[in-house]
C-alpha cells in the first residue's frame, strides 16, 4: 500500500494503456514510459497509483541559490540578471558523463530537500528581488507539475527559464510555454549516433522541440558538451552544426563546452583540438554567435557584431562588464541588430 505524502500530487499529462491492468502511459516527456500500478518511470519522480499518474516529488528541491543567468549558460537572454535557480532530483536521461550526478542519478530524497510550495519559492524570489526564476541542476521536466504551477504563479513577475535535455512531448512543451517559460538553454547531447548508443534517444526531438520554442516566440541557446569519443568525431561536430542551422538558424547561440571526466565516463578531456576545430566549424558555417566554455580563455565568451566584428558586449566570470548595444540592441558602429531577448540589466549588484 502506498502512503500518500504531502508532496504527492496527481498529474494529468498520462493516457490509459490498458484499463483492465490499470497501466497508463505517461506523456510528460518522449520516454512515454508505460507503468504498472506501483512502478515508477525512468526518472524516478512519476508512478502509476491505482492507475492514475502522480507526481512523488512535488516541490521537493534539491537545491535553492541566486546564480547569474551567463552562468546557465544563456547569454542572450535577460544579459546580466540574477535567476533563483531551483532544482529536483532525477533525470529521464542517463549521460554517463553527467556533470551533475549527484543530483541527476538520484531518486528523490525528502529527507535531504526543502519542501517548498510554489507560492513559497516565488514569495522567496521576490524577497530576494532577482529578475527571474531558472529550473536547472538536474532535469526540469521531471517536476512538470510544479512547474506549470510556478510558471502560472509566477509569469506577470519573474521571467521564467529552464536548463534542458529539450525531451519533453509537444503537449507538455506547450503548456510550459504557456505558463510563461520564455528561455531555454537546452543540450544538444551530440547525433544520432550518440543518441542511440548513450542514451537510447533520439535528438531529431530536442531540435524540434527547440524549434517549437523560437515559433512560439521564445527564446533558445544550444550547448553541446563536446565528450571525447562520445560525440567529438568530426561527422558527429558536423551534424550538429548542420541541424542547428537547420532547424534553428544562424541567429541562435551555440555555446560549446569543454567536458571533464565526471561520473561513470573516465576518457580524458575534450582536447582543445577538438573544441576549436568544433568553434571555427561552426562560425565558418555562418552560426552568428558561437562561444566557447569550460575553458580558461574568456574572451570567447564575448559577442561580436555578426556584420562588423567588433566586440560587443564582454562578459567575465559570469558578468557582464561592458555592453556597447544602443538601447535597441544595435550594434552602435554598424547599426546591425543582435539576438537579444529581455532587458539588460545595467548594475546587478542593486539587486
Ligand atoms: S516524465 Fe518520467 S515517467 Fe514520464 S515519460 Fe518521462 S521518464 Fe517516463
Amino acid at each position: 500500500m502506498v502512503e500518500y505524502e504531502k508532496w504527492f500530487r496527481e498529474g494529468s499529462e498520462y493516457s490509459i494503456y490498458d484499463a483492465e491492468k490499470k497501466l497508463i502511459r505517461c506523456e510528460i516527456c518522449e520516454r512515454r514510459c508505460v507503468l504498472a500500478p506501483g512502478f515508477k518511470g525512468i526518472c524516478g519522480n512519476h508512478m502509476n497509483i491505482d492507475g492514475k499518474l502522480y507526481n512523488i516529488a512535488y516541490g521537493l528541491l534539491s537545491a535553492l541559490e541566486v546564480r547569474p543567468i551567463e552562468i546557465k549558460p544563456l547569454f542572450h537572454y535577460y544579459p546580466n540578471s540574477l535567476a533563483l535557480t531551483f532544482s529536483g532530483w532525477g533525470c529521464n536521461f542517463r549521460c554517463p558523463w553527467c556533470q551533475n550526478y549527484h543530483l541527476s542519478w538520484r531518486k528523490p530524497e525528502p529527507r535531504l530537500s526543502i519542501h517548498l510550495e510554489p507560492s513559497d519559492l516565488v514569495r522567496e524570489a521576490l524577497r530576494l528581488g532577482v529578475h527571474g526564476l531558472c529550473a536547472s541542476f538536474n532535469e526540469p521536466t521531471i517536476h512538470y507539475e510544479y512547474l506549470l504551477d510556478v510558471g502560472w504563479m509566477a509569469k506577470d513577475k519573474l521571467y521564467l527559464t529552464m536548463v534542458t535535455n529539450g525531451y519533453m512531448t509537444v503537449k507538455a512543451l506547450k503548456k510550459l510555454l504557456e505558463a510563461g517559460y520564455t528561455g531555454y538553454s537546452i543540450d544538444i547531447k551530440g547525433c544520432p549516433e550518440t543518441y542511440r548508443r548513450f542514451l537510447g534517444a533520439d535528438p531529431y526531438i530536442v531540435f524540434r522541440n527547440a524549434r517549437m520554442i523560437i515559433d512560439h516566440g521564445g527564446h533558445v541557446e544550444m550547448i553541446y558538451l563536446v565528450v571525447t569519443k562520445a560525440n567529438d568525431w568530426d561527422e558527429c561536430i558536423d551534424w550538429v552544426i548542420d541541424k542547428h542551422l537547420e532547424y534553428l538558424g544562424e541567429d541562435a547561440p551555440l555555446h560549446i563546452n569543454r567536458y571533464y571526466p565526471a561520473n561513470k565516463y573516465y576518457e580524458s578531456s575534450t582536447s582543445y583540438e577538438k573544441l576549436f576545430k568544433a568553434y571555427r566549424e561552426a562560425v565558418k558555417a555562418g552560426i552568428k554567435y558561437v562561444y566557447l566554455g569550460n575553458i580558461l580563455e574568456q574572451e570567447y565568451q564575448d559577442t561580436k557584431c555578426p556584420r562588423c566584428g567588433r566586440r560587443l558586449i564582454v562578459r567575465r566570470s559570469y558578468r557582464v562588464v561592458e555592453w556597447r548595444l544602443t538601447r535597441d540592441n544595435r550594434c552602435p558602429y554598424c547599426g546591425y541588430r543582435i539576438n537579444i531577448y529581455g532587458e539588460y540589466v545595467e548594475d546587478r549588484d542593486k539587486t
